[in-house]
């Protein structure tokens, strides 16, 4: 009842031999275009991204069900150019039975992976519906279709925002994973002993599942700060003042952003990652630059991105 279209990062290559730098898996992330003209760019984007092999692309949805016919036609339209696809679910607001129902449509789709959430409230909508956290999400479809979704859920190495502590954060996740989801996603991050610290804890805790680090290119400084104070992402002081220094000067934002995600990327994948997981706020190019200063790029790709 289960077959897969692509593999999915089950093997966990942290502390075992390095593989194969082309072997690394990659997936992408967009968010469902509002206009035509972003339904048609978001296509050209998908097209230029194919070149580095995704395992799969996600698809981010309005908590509250406010994409939902945007996110299940970009995820039906990456299905239908033969690239698995995953929509993001969030619980946040619904009901069992409006659950029930979209499960239902996403099997009927021919989908097999989820990004299973809680979401956050847009301000001003009602009720909190049936769930409570992304956990009873994962509980309730495993208790609905089985194994039927490979189920993705959300990691924070430096804390969900709204958490008590960071263990109470890391016991949340442990509570998450432990419902049934298959696969973890990180919240972007900027230090990677944020992320390994958090595997290993979430490792001792019995919760070992493969934790794909959540990439953020950088490419604009004033949306990359304000994103990340509203996720809690955090962004050290020193690439803080490197940008503030550079001004409107967008090129070199973009040199420098390079670098430091290609190192991040590197140390990542030095000490051993399961996957890379492309946040790419709908753009080919630093995702594609990123990819081919990591040697991720396949060699009959016939790419130059930067
Ligand atoms: P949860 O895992 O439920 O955690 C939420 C909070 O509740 C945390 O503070 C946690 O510590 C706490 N908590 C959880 N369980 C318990 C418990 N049993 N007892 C006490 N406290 C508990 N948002 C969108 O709206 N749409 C998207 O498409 C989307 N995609 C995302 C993709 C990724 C990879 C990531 C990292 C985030 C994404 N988000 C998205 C943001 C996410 O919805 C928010 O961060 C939201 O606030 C939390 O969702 P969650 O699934 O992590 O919630």
């Amino acid at each position: 009842d289960r077959p897969r279209r692509a593999c999915v990062p089950t093997l966990k290559v942290r502390h075992m031999t390095q593989s194969s730098p082309n072997s690394l898996p990659v997936s992408v992330e967009f968010f469902p275009p509002k206009t035509p003209e972003g339904v048609d760019k978001l296509a050209a984007v998908r097209q230029q991204l194919y070149a580095i092999r995704p395992e799969y692309c996600s698809v981010t949805y309005g908590a509250g069900g406010s994409t939902q016919e945007g996110t299940l036609q970009a995820v039906r339209a990456i299905l239908s150019e033969g690239c698995d696809a995953a929509p993001h679910f969030s619980c946040i607001g619904a009901s069992k039975a409006s659950v029930r129902a979209e499960l239902a449509q996403f099997r009927a789709e021919g989908i097999q992976r989820i990004v299973a959430l809680r979401g956050d409230l847009p301000s001003g909508y009602g009720g909190l519906g049936e769930f409570r956290y992304a956990s009873d999400l994962v509980a309730f479809i495993r208790e609905e279709t089985g194994d039927h979704f490979q189920i993705e859920v959300a990691a924070y190495p430096e804390m969900h925002p709204q958490a008590r502590n960071p263990q109470a954060d890391l016991q949340a996740y442990v509570t998450k994973v432990k419902a049934g989801a298959d696969v973890a996603l990180t919240q972007y991050f900027f230090n990677s002993d944020a992320y390994f610290r958090f595997v290993d804890e979430a490792e001792a805790l019995g919760a070992t599942i493969p934790v794909v680090p959540g990439i953020m290119p950088i490419t604009n400084s004033s949306q990359l700060l304000r994103f990340s104070d509203a996720c809690g992402a955090e962004v050290p002081r020193w690439i803080r003042t490197r940008l503030e220094g550079f001004g409107d000067d967008k090129a070199s934002i973009q040199a420098f952003g390079l670098d430091v995600v290609t190192e991040l990327c590197e140390q990542l994948r030095s000490v051993g990652v399961p996957g890379l997981h492309f946040y790419t706020m709908n753009q080919a190019a630093p995702v594609l630059a990123i990819c081919e200063r990591l040697g991720l790029t396949p060699a009959d790709a016939g790419l130059t991105a930067s």
